[in-house]
């Protein structure tokens, strides 16, 4: 989103493509899957505090749903575009389909930046944004969620617009609201633990008690505050963390080799993830710049905030200590930085299995709501693990049996199921 020259969408068209040749996909097919299915382009009109009016642009884009109801988050940021969200709604029909879930993907975008917005301001927009696409969403054929910078309030906002509008309760249109108005328990955590739980297993076949490990974690917000927690409670130690300043417009690394505290550096942190650089200071954290995180001398390495931040320029500052990176982000990692990646033999956990944890929770949520019955939080991250780790000894048993890149072996998977299911549809 930072960087103009990078698209994102031709980034995830190339990773495709290179699929596609492995599994010799015919044209139709190929011409099928590059592109989204549907896109929509709205103009959100929101009534601000001083009295103006002024017009917000969104996205909705639904790439493929041959496996089920489109599904994928909302995102709220001052750069989105239209091609990000493009990839981002492509890499959800993939994520849905290496974790076997029965959904297709979508994403959906505003161009907003809430720091800067009241919380009736960001209703607005919420509301106004459904206003827009109510007619193309639906607990049977788009299912939001929140993704950077939106949040459970904001998607309540949406199910209650959308409620008002079709005159019905249906708290399966959207998911990630908050517990106890049709929130599943443990959602929350689940992008982050579902990280970790791939981590645990990365580490199992490595055969590396993760007591002995360390790790430096690009962004701070909810993705990386709960792979923190959960790396923790397997006594592994994260040394340094990267975030973004808002008061500054840019990001900054916090270091500490006795290992970062979780709920101290909570403690000085705003709501969207951006640590307290001074307060930080104090409590003994060195403060370097935002691009630290990726040259610390760690076992693992979990960027965890935006697409786009392993390139071609800095994948060579990675040390050779580093034998994981588990993507917590999507689309973190450019092909050209992939590829050195890949021939340095460090063990990939792609984005589409390590963050797929996310989605496969607001897959729970929608059973649960459909029955009306909730589950414990127990039961849903138990069930949780149990799904990433059957997908990340899916792909990794694959990448082994036929030498593959674990990116490649995930997305064979993924892609094979998709192309499995518009074949028996008669689409292809
Ligand atoms: N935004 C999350 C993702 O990128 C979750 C999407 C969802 O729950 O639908 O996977």
């Amino acid at each position: 989103m930072t960087d103009k020259s990078f698209n994102p969408f031709e980034m995830a068209q190339t990773q495709f493509d290179s699929i596609a040749d492995k599994l010799d996909l015919d044209e139709g097919t190929r011409e099928l899957l590059r592109y989204n299915q549907r896109e929509y382009h709205v103009s959100i009109p929101v009534r601000m505090d001083d009295g103006t009016v002024k017009v917000f642009r969104g996205f909705r884009v639904q790439h493929n749903d041959s496996r089920g109801p489109a599904k994928g988050g909302i995102r709220f940021h001052p750069m989105e575009t239209i091609n990000t969200v493009r990839a981002l709604a492509m890499w959800m029909t993939w994520k849905c389909a290496v974790v076997d879930i029965p959904l297709g993907g979508a994403k959906g975008g505003v161009i907003c930046d809430p720091h800067n917005l009241s919380a009736r301001e960001q209703e607005g927009i919420c509301r106004g944004w459904i206003r827009q696409l109510s007619r193309d969403l639906g607990p049977l054929n788009d299912v939001p969620a929140p993704d950077v910078m939106t949040t459970p309030q904001h998607m309540l906002w949406m199910l209650d617009e959308f409620e008002t509008i079709r005159g019905s309760k249906l708290p399966g249109f959207i998911t990630g609201k908050p517990v106890g108005m049709g929130g599943s328990m443990g959602r929350t955590e689940a992008t982050g633990y579902g990280v970790i739980f791939n981590v645990r297993e990365a580490l199992k076949e490595l055969k590396i008690p993760p007591a002995d490990t360390t790790a430096s974690i690009q962004g701070f917000g909810n993705v990386a505050q709960y792979a923190i927690e959960l790396y923790n409670q397997i006594w592994g130690k994260v040394v340094c963390v990267s975030c973004w300043d808002q008061k500054d417009q840019i990001s900054y690394s916090f270091k500490k080799l006795d290992g970062i505290d979780l709920v101290e550096l909570k403690g000085i942190t705003d709501r969207f993830g951006g640590i307290d650089k001074k307060k930080a200071e104090k409590s003994g954290y060195e403060i370097l710049p935002g691009d630290a995180w990726i040259e610390q001398e760690v076992d693992i390495l979990i960027p965890a905030a935006l697409e786009n931040q392993i390139t071609g320029e800095n994948v060579g500052r990675i040390s050779d200590k580093v034998k994981i990176i588990a993507e917590g982000a999507n689309g973190p990692t450019t092909p050209d930085a992939d590829k050195e990646i890949s021939s340095r033999k460090i063990f990939m956990i792609p984005d589409l299995l390590a963050n797929a944890g996310g989605v496969t929770c607001s897959y729970f949520e929608q059973v649960q709501c459909n029955m009306n019955y909730f589950w414990e939080k127990d039961e849903v991250l138990g069930k949780l693990d149990t799904k990433i780790t059957n997908a990340f000894n899916a792909v990794n048993g694959l990448a082994k049996s036929k030498k593959l890149y674990m990116r490649d072996a995930a997305y064979v998977i993924a892609v094979g199921r998709v192309v499995e299911a518009c074949r028996e549809r008669g689409w292809v």
